[in-house]
């Protein structure tokens, strides 16, 4: 169940490398004092990946790993969880998700200046292209907490921060009855 006895909500950012995920987690986190959870750099420290995926060059990620590690955390709650992929952590986790969207041609731009080409580039702008990840996000979570919020621009990131800054501080536990 949502909110099950946690006394702080757990948020989800999630959307296509580049949208601007960790971006917006770390100034949340500021804004808030909710813990950054950084999956990707989780996996990297504690080697929770089954190899390296060559052809995309990044780690195999192990699901179920990420998911015993995380288990505590996420109980406690005031965690915001920052990964491009949801389907795998466990529904009652989170009482937001929220899914980063970026104009295509502004996402090519950003993926290209951090080095990325090839398959890597264009598998990326396609999972944009076809809203992999609000569908994802849509499959795994009650559709009322789903929220997709544009981030092309700094200001849309501002934007974005204050507004779950304000939602955060919104936040009541469910009583148990
Ligand atoms: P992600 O964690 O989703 O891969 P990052 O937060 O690392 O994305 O952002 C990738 C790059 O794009 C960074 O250089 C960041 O400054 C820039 N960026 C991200 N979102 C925005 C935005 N809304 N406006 C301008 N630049 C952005
Ligand atoms: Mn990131």
């Amino acid at each position: 169940m949502a909110g099950g006895g946690r006394a702080r909500p757990n948020i989800l950012v999630t959307g296509t490398p580049g949208t601007g995920k960790t971006t917006t987690c770390s100034l949340l986190a500021d804004a808030t004092g909710v813990c950054h959870i950084n999956v990707g750099d989780l996996v990297r420290e504690k080697g929770l990946h089954d190899g390296w995926d060559e052809e995309f060059e990044c780690h195999i990620i192990n699901e179920d790993l990420v998911c015993d590690e995380l288990e505590d955390k996420m109980e406690d709650g005031g965690n915001i969880v920052d990964y491009h992929g949801c389907d795998f952590f466990p529904e009652r986790w989170f009482d937001c998700v929220v899914v980063l969207q970026t104009d295509n041609s502004i996402l090519h731009d950003r993926l290209s200046s951090r080095g990325y080409m090839g398959p890597k580039l264009i598998n990326n702008i396609e999972c944009e292209i076809f809203q992999v990840l609000l569908e994802e996000a849509k499959a795994s979570y009650p559709e009322d907490i789903v929220i997709a919020l544009q981030s092309d621009t700094v200001e849309d990131i501002s934007r974005n921060v204050t507004k779950l800054t304000e939602w955060f501080n919104n936040w009541r536990p469910r009583r148990s009855s």
